[in-house]
């Protein structure tokens, strides 16, 4: 009766959902539920309607209204008990209850599991309503793991991505949100030391893949490590002692394991650190004699050894200095070159910075912590404190070239006014050759050469200061011409070829 007046109250929408909720009562006082649930729902109290469907066994209808309540749990549990389980699953992945999915998704699993064991046939309410492969357990697992980091929950982030089945998936994910150490803590139970070593090494917690890595037969790894310890105190602390000890560590081992590259590296360490002449020449060697000859590592040895030796005195040291320039200019120039045939020694040379190239995007990778060798070339304040950086090709090359170039430029104007100065005062005076007076200030010499030793001293500098000269501009020429540019080198500077050839046929 009271749900007849209802209906025909339909120009105030409260006071007929009052009147509905009244009927609703009513009916379920007199034992009609179905009537009852139906009134309930044109009153808008789901709960109602979805309690009394329930209770008449109409779990479908219950579903719904369970839903229209926001009782997801229940809704899936109705949706379950008649065997759709595909909806169940959704109606709580739409509510964001992936734990609970997942739960409902193995369930659902076992059942089948239990009766094809039983030898019987699948219902057909289960293979209809088989959840989707959208809500497959991995897929869940991301959700929820994704769900509890976005609202800054990371334990059980992380405790949502160990439901994953397979741990590779499970490392990926902890690592690209930054949860490198749990991440290597899984990969060890897994027996992957290597690998956990070397996550712990990219997130600064050089100590603990040391420990990690001598768990087993893992040499390249822990020689590696110590070379990192070195790096680390040598840039962080000036820990002299301890540089000395793991870059001593690290050549142990590798002199073992007969890595050339890797004693270099850290014979170069111990030389720069020991300011041992023999021991960055040992490294310069090695770099020169593996296969492919490590060029960067050569350089660095020569740039290491200009800033420990105290000044340079001879037309030799001159001569050194001045094939430098000629080597970092062949670097320059194949970094500079785009050529994809150069793709293998630009992967070496950045190689050496800890850069790794990607050629397919055309990007580096640098991972500061593990290699902090180039802190002062790459870094930015952006960079700070982060485990991974990845940088375009272009800006990391450019990068290189403006520590290259610097360091070339220093040496160029060294060399240049060194050897202008020795080739005048070794070079006879030409008014004085003529039997001429000659100025006092005439810087030329003024007395015949003693012995053809002092006359080839004078070739040499001319020589040598013609090697600059010529270094300086094809180098130059190559680099404006990798850039598309014109040449801008002043030309009128690089004479010394023509002082030569004044030399040798006067
Ligand atoms: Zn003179």
């Amino acid at each position: 009766q009271t749900a007849l007046e209802a209906s025909r109250m339909r120009t105030t929408p409260k006071v007929m959902r009052e009147k509905y909720f009244s009927a609703g009562s009513q009916f379920v006082e007199c034992g009609d539920l179905h009537r009852a649930a139906m009134c309930f729902q044109n009153a808008h109290d789901f709960l109602f309607a979805a309690i009394a469907f329930e209770k008449i066994g109409k779990l479908e209808e219950a579903s719904g209204q369970y839903v229209r309540a926001q009782e997801a749990n229940d809704a899936s549990r109705c949706l379950e008990e008649i065997g759709m389980f595909g909806r169940a699953v959704r109606v709580l992945v739409d509510f964001e209850f992936f734990d609970r999915a997942i739960d409902c998704l193995h369930r659902y699993e076992i059942k089948v599991q239990k009766l094809k064991q039983e030898g019987r046939a699948v219902p057909a309410v289960l293979i209809e309503n088989k959840p989707s492969n959208v809500h497959s357990e991995a897929n869940l697992c991301y959700r929820s793991a994704n769900f509890y980091y976005s609202r800054g929950n990371m334990d059980k982030a992380i405790e949502a991505i160990q439901r994953l089945k397979n741990t590779d998936d499970q490392v990926l994910f902890l690592q690209e949100k930054g949860f490198y150490e749990k991440a290597a803590e899984i990969l060890r139970k897994e027996g992957k030391i290597e690998q956990a070593a070397q996550l712990l090494l990219r997130c600064g917690e050089t100590d603990k893949a040391l420990e990690c890595a001598k768990h087993g037969p893992h040499k390249p790894m822990v020689a590696f490590i110590h070379l990192c310890l070195s790096r680390r105190y040598e840039s962080d602390e000036h820990n002299l002692e301890k540089v000395k000890f793991h870059a001593e560590r690290a050549l142990m081992v590798y002199t073992e394991l007969e890595d050339y590259n890797g004693q270099a590296q850290a014979k170069l360490l111990l030389g720069k650190h020991t300011k041992n002449e023999k021991q960055i020449k040992a490294a310069c060697r090695d770099f020169r004699n593996v296969k492919p000859p490590n060029e960067a590592g050569e350089l660095e040895c020569y740039i290491v050894h200009a800033t420990i030796m105290k000044g340079l005195k001879t037309l030799k040291d001159y001569y050194q200095i001045v094939r430098n320039i000629a080597l970092g200019l062949r670097i320059l120039d194949v970094l500079s070159n785009p050529n994809i045939e150069y793709s293998d020694r630009h992967q070496l040379y950045l190689s050496f910075y800890g850069l790794e190239l990607d050629l397919v995007r055309d990007q580096v990778t640098w991972y500061p912590h593990q290699y902090p060798l180039c802190n002062h070339i790459m870094e930015t304040k952006e960079m700070k404190g982060k485990h991974f950086v990845s940088l375009d090709r272009v800006t990391a090359v450019g990068a290189l070239e403006r520590l290259y170039l610097s360091q070339i430029k220093i040496w160029a104007q060294m060399a240049k006014v060194w050897l202008e100065e020795y080739t005048l005062s070794h070079l006879l005076c030409i008014r004085y050759q003529e039997g001429q007076l000659c100025s006092a200030d005439c810087r030329y010499m003024h007395r015949p050469y003693e012995s053809t030793q002092e006359r080839n001293a004078a070739l040499d500098s001319l020589v040598c200061s013609v090697y600059l000269d010529y270094s300086m501009q094809t180098g130059m020429e190559k680099l404006d011409k990798n850039k598309h540019k014109k040449s801008d080198s002043d030309e009128s500077s690089w004479n010394a070829v023509e002082k030569l050839l004044d030399f040798v046929l006067p």
